[in-house]
């Protein structure tokens, strides 16, 4: 038989390139949603399999991270072999208007499922979505013997999930891994964080629908990968003899600037003509730059990334073209990529 395995935030970014990735491999994915009143699946009703499919081999269930004993049950039902925690408030930004929902959902919620795995009595490895923003204000290069100095709710957040990641490993001897994961992107990353916003706004404005795009701090510098790659690496962790901690990024650095000048130049226009400030979308308190330093992944997981921002930036802007396109013809719209 096939393993299984349990990921909660499968509709989001990262989720649905997990859930492709191991049925790929021949698992049963297992995949927590939340109840919303406008449907949230649109990353994944590709690979949806309707109940009069034989053998299912992607189920999807309705709980919530702040449910510790909804995750109990769902844990001592399904048994996976393997827990991916992926569900989060995951907006730095609004984590600045939400600071206390965003300590439960992203930091509680962390030692909700390590407990639930614990009450459950079952045998899993747990993968942790820990985050190069809990690194915030420490210099880069950043790998996994520096310092955290969060610089935001979602940042603290994150370090508090990475601390009971380490301690229940610790503590009872869990199979439990954080992948410390520098940002990545792609044509399904969240439309309010800046590369989409931007790839977004490139398609709309070639297509004659909007002409002005407004951003914040655009000397940011980050180290931005390719999503796909990354939930390599995820799996890779769980697959480890010994349960350990990796960064996974590119080690190369771009500004908000930068990112701006490719994708907007790939559509054939000059970016300064349509960028303009809004003061809103600074941050009480900004992390200025990440850039990190991934070679234990390389060494241990034998995990090397191949895109880099450039054709990252290209990538999201034919995708984000080809999908409004899409919309305006009436035609399907892929999310296959
Ligand atoms: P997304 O924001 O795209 O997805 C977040 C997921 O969490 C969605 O499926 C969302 O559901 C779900 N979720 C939110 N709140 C709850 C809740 N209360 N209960 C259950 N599920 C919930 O994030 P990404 O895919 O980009 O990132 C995946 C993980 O990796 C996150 O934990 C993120 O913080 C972390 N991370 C991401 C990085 C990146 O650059 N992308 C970098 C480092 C870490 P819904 O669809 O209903 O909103
Ligand atoms: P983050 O690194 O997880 O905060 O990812 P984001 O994509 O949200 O932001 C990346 C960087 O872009 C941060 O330094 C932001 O301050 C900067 N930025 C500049 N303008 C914007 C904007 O309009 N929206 C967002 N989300 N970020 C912006």
């Amino acid at each position: 038989m096939g393993k299984s395995a349990l990921i909660t935030g499968v509709t989001g970014q990262d989720g649905s390139y997990l859930a492709e990735l191991l049925l790929a491999k021949g698992y049963t994915v297992h995949g927590l949603i939340r109840r919303s009143s406008t449907f949230n699946t649109e990353r994944i009703d590709h690979i949806y399999q309707g109940p009069d499919q034989p053998e299912r081999t992607f189920v999807l269930h309705y709980a919530d991270l702040s449910d510790g004993v909804a995750l109990v049950n769902l844990l001592r039902d399904l048994r996976p072999d393997e827990v991916y925690n992926l569900g989060a408030q995951s907006h730095v930004r609004v984590s600045f208007d939400a600071p206390l929902y965003t300590g439960d959902v992203t930091g509680l919620s962390t030692i909700r499922l390590l407990e639930a795995v614990r009450a459950s009595g079952i045998e899993t490895r747990l993968y942790q979505a820990s985050s190069s923003e809990m690194f915030g204000a420490t210099p880069p290069p950043q790998n996994e013997k520096t310092p955290f100095h969060p610089r935001s709710p979602y940042g603290c957040a994150k370090v508090f999930g990475y601390w009971a990641t380490v301690n229940y490993r610790e503590a009872y001897d869990m199979f439990a891994v954080n992948g410390i994961l520098f940002n990545h992107e792609s044509p399904r990353r969240g439309e309010t964080f800046v590369t989409r916003k931007i790839t977004r706004a490139v398609a709309r404005i070639k297509a004659g629908l909007q002409d002005r795009l407004y951003l914040g701090n655009l000397d940011a510098v980050r180290d931005w990968g390719y999503a796909p790659e990354y939930v390599e690496a995820m799996w890779r962790m769980l697959q480890r003899d010994v349960p350990d901690d990796y960064v996974v990024a590119t080690g190369e650095p771009a500004t908000v600037r930068q990112f701006l000048e490719v994708a907007f130049s790939h559509a054939g226009l000059d970016w300064t003509e349509f960028v303009r400030y809004d003061p809103k979308y600074e941050r009480p308190s900004e992390v200025d730059a990440l850039i990190g330093d991934a070679s234990k992944a390389e060494e241990l997981l034998d995990w090397k990334p191949s895109v880099r921002v450039q054709e990252l930036a290209r990538i999201m802007v034919d995708a984000d073209v080809a999908r409004l396109e899409a919309e305006l013809t009436g035609t399907a719209v892929r999310v296959d990529r």
